[in-house]
């Protein structure tokens, strides 16, 4: 069924759009995933075929060719309704505007400190056992918050050089690295001889235990999950994949079966969203989105704090806004529909769990505690003699006087 996308529907409906504002392609072509590299939106006047854009997409897209290439897939450029209308939680996400020029005094072209982290070129080690392995600076489409900006797409203010061979000796010499994630950029747009191999040579090593991608692509190119990829992922068990929706809208009857084919070749799902503003930041529209990420089989994992990536000031929402979402879920919905809200610490701290206040007192005899409904609690603290701990106040006076 055709069906164009509009700003009306609530995005809990599983809707497909193509062939949108394709109509005269094939469906062989459609469904091939080169083809939809191939025809990517990345120019303005590809974007001004289809949309009326606003006066501060059309400066932010002839001001994004030396910051972050603009790259959207038909099928995801689908997504985006045909009447004009800039705040689209979709067209805000690849769509790039004039506001990515702007710098506010938080923003930092490394937010999460990679580059002071990195004993080889494209290899991040900042925890003690596991790594993140920048293997491309490609993807799909490209995401205007990327935290990575500053060298994904290639043409930012960084290039990224990944020496695949001292990676790999890096590796077999660090004994102590259990967990290799591959990111980037998106391992997925690499062919799958070429997965095939960097993932059997990871698998090589004895002392990695556990393999995980970091992709974006199952939204924005679902073409690219096909059987024959499935069959070389399911190879390296375990392979576990985290997936990157930040609004129920993405999830259509395509993305929902390339999840489910993930899914039946044995990879456990998670999936990554970012709060981001005029995008989800919003109660309701969390709420559809992680009961739909169920639906798929994909378990929602965290909500990111945006990162105070050069130029993302207007798509940043405020910390108290993630707080409320998770306050609003918890004990509203399934435990499996609850992620973890995070922000990564500026800086290369890692990421740090942000919660709702269910903590009211605690010491070395109790803990008070208040539920989902606001109702106050009591548990005795017993048998913890041995244990260290500061109650959370002290905590704070610290801070706060020192
Ligand atoms: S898919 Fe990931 S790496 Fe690529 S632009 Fe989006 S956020 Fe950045």
């Amino acid at each position: 069924m055709v069906t164009l996308a509009t700003t009306t529907g609530d995005g809990k409906a599983f809707i497909s759009h193509a062939p949108g504002y394709w109509p005269d392609t094939a469906p062989e072509l459609w469904n091939d995933w080169k083809w939809q590299l191939k025809n990517r939106v990345t120019t303005l006047e590809q974007l001004e075929r289809h949309v009326d854009l606003s006066d501060e997409e059309r400066s932010g897209v002839l001001l994004s060719g030396n910051k972050l290439a603009l790259a959207v897939t038909p099928h995801f450029f689908n997504l985006i309704p045909r009447e004009k209308n800039p705040d689209d939680p979709i067209r805000r996400q690849v769509i790039p505007r004039i506001e990515e020029t702007w710098t506010s005094p938080y923003d930092m072209a490394d937010p999460c400190g990679e580059d002071s982290h990195m004993p080889v070129p494209g290899l991040v080690h900042r925890y003690p056992d596991r790594v993140l392995f920048l293997v491309t600076d490609r993807c799909a489409s490209y995401c205007r918050y990327c935290t990575r900006s500053r060298v994904v797409s290639g043409v930012g203010e960084q290039e990224l050089h990944t020496d695949f061979e001292e990676t790999f000796r890096y590796l077999e010499q660090h004994t102590e690295v259990r967990d290799v994630l591959l990111s980037g950029g998106d391992a997925l747009i690499f062919s799958d001889d070429k997965i095939d191999r960097l993932l059997g040579r990871l698998r090589a090593i004895s002392h990695i235990e556990f393999l995980r991608i970091g992709t974006r692509v199952p939204i924005f190119l679902p073409q690219r999950i096909t059987p024959a990829l499935c069959t070389v992922l399911q190879k390296y068990h375990p392979l576990w994949m985290s997936v990157h929706v930040n609004h129920p809208r993405e999830l259509t009857i395509e993305v929902k079966e390339a999840l489910e084919r993930l899914a039946n070749a044995g990879i456990p799902l998670g999936n990554q969203s970012v709060l981001l503003k005029g995008v989800n930041d919003d109660l309701e529209t969390m709420r559809t989105l992680v009961h739909k990420l169920l639906m798929c089989r994909v378990r929602p994992y965290y909500i990111y704090q945006c990162d105070l990536i050069n130029g993302s000031s207007h798509l940043r929402t405020s910390v108290a806004k993630g707080i409320e979402i998770i306050e609003g879920l918890r004990g509203h919905t399934t435990g499996y529909a609850v992620p973890q809200f995070v922000i990564d610490a500026p800086g290369g701290g890692g990421k740090v769990p942000i919660n709702p206040g269910y903590i009211l007192y605690h010491d070395n005899e109790k803990i008070v505690i208040r539920n989902y409904e606001g109702k106050i609690f009591e548990y005795p603290e017993t048998g913890n003699e041995n244990v260290q701990f500061a109650p959370q106040r002290e905590y704070h006076d610290e801070y706060l006087y020192s």
